[in-house]
């Protein structure tokens, strides 16, 4: 049995100190520079020695609670777990998109495409980004997961890519996850084009990677580590670039990857079209802004925040039944899709393991699986096949999963950031589900 303690305030004013970036704005023309990182760019084979990575990579998110880890809780506010009345999903106010997808200009196949794919009208940030990048202007896009973000900047390169088969389009992300699925979505945009891509993240066999460079590829897709890795062997030829993409570059920042990512954009020609996705705007990325893209438009939707829309609450557990509780939740009816966040790879395992013994269907994606196990792991949760999964928040981050019942934080996050992206697995679709968070006993 578990027992929600009484209800401390529902809001509190601490809350809104962690919203500053999170402003709303539909569109804003910025001149971030408009130059380039000043001298010649040089060729990534006189490079040196790769910059160590690691780090804070300068990412900006605000630390809070513990994770377990032993952080000091001095901001720790157990009243952000807590919305009890979240608000109507249509409170927020219908988008009429100024385009439809005919207008554009896009090639026929293009359009057919995107019919066929089941997208009939754009969404605000396809609406206001896929023009611009047509005109070839660089532009910085601020848009969540789930806002059709990956079209937006695909649609427009694809066609120019069939306007000029000669270009190059190079995209990185920061996991191995989201890289695949923007595969999946460049091939269900580009049937029978003949357009060739290749992947290349880390955590995979290299090999395969290597064979699919030396075809003639119009897209690279891939994480900063292995682009370079790949760059440095020689496979990859930055010169021919001519579009970049950084997509969630705030998430890169965040995981470390600063130094591969200027190392990789140092190498692109200066003249190339470089655009830059991220969810929040943070001097990290200001920065990378303003050595990298040449007069940007700056394009926002970011959404009002959505944990509004999502019922949340804590479970309050004494140590030793904490998984006994979790056990308990899970068995309801309602928990019928469900992602646990834990903290540590090694944790997620566990605990995985253990809701099986418990005789839960539980499958767990982190960075110690292979690459294989996490795409079974997340292919099974999707299909319905396990009820739970449980994750990190590294691994978890770009997944795309309709219909998840509830988050449960079994582990704190680390900074409000995290805990907004990982409640946001529930809001995905019509359907709001809701946010469970563990934290102790006073
Ligand atoms: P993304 O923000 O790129 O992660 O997109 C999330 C999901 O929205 C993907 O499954 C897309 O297929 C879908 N999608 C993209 N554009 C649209 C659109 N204009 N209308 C409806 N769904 C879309």
């Amino acid at each position: 049995m578990y027992q929600l303690p009484p209800m401390p305030p529902q809001r509190t004013p601490q809350r809104g100190s962690f919203s500053s970036n999170r402003s709303g704005g539909r569109s804003s023309h910025g001149h971030a520079g408009g130059h380039r990182s000043s001298g010649p760019r040089p060729s990534y084979s006189s490079q040196g020695a790769r910059p160590h990575r690691g780090g804070s990579g300068g990412g900006g998110g605000r630390r809070f609670g513990g994770g377990g880890r032993g952080k000091s809780r001095s901001t720790f506010d157990v009243a952000m777990y807590i919305n009890k009345n979240p608000v109507l999903v249509e409170a927020e106010a219908p988008y009429t998109p100024t385009h439809s997808f005919k207008d554009f200009g896009l090639w026929p196949e293009v359009v057919r495409a995107v019919e066929k794919a089941g997208i009939t009208t754009p969404s605000p940030i396809q609406d206001q980004v896929i023009k611009p990048i047509l005109e070839g202007r660089d532009v910085v896009g601020l848009a969540q997961t789930g806002t059709g973000k990956t079209a937006a900047f695909l649609l427009p390169t694809i066609h120019q890519t069939l306007e000029n088969r000669e270009r190059v389009t190079l995209i990185l992300t920061p996991t191995r996850e989201l890289a695949i699925q923007i595969e999946q979505e460049l091939r269900k945009l580009t049937p029978h084009m003949k357009l060739f891509a290749t992947v290349c993240v880390g955590g995979t066999n290299i090999r395969p990677q290597i064979a699919g460079l030396k075809r003639k590829n119009q897209f690279i897709i891939g994480t900063p580590g292995r682009v370079l890795d790949l760059m440095e062997r020689g496979h990859i030829n930055t010169r021919f670039v001519t579009t970049a993409i950084l997509d969630e570059a705030d998430r890169m920042l965040d995981m470390g990857f600063i130094h591969d990512m200027k190392t990789i954009l140092k190498d692109v020609p200066k003249d190339a079209q470089t655009l830059f996705f991220s969810a929040t705007m943070s001097p990290s990325i200001e920065g990378l802004v303003k050595d990298f893209l040449n007069d940007p438009l700056t394009i926002s939707v970011r959404k009002k925040e959505i944990t509004n829309a999502i019922s949340q609450d804590v479970v309050r557990y004494e140590h030793h039944h904490k998984f006994d509780l979790l056990v308990t939740l899970l068995g309801k009816a309602e928990f019928s899709r469900v992602i646990v966040f834990g903290a540590m790879k090694h944790s997620v395992e566990k605990l995985s393991q253990e809701l099986v013994r418990a005789g839960i269907k539980a499958d767990a994606i982190h960075g110690n699986k292979s690459h294989g196990q996490r795409q079974r792991a997340l292919t099974s949760f999707k299909t319905g096949k396990v009820q739970v999964l449980v994750a990190t928040d590294v691994a978890a981050r770009g997944i795309h999963v309709d219909d998840v019942s509830h988050v449960i934080n079994y582990d704190l996050p680390n900074t409000y950031e995290d805990y907004v992206h990982r409640i946001g697995r529930t809001g995905r679709g019509s359907k709001r589900g809701g946010a469970l968070t563990f934290v102790p006993a006073a």
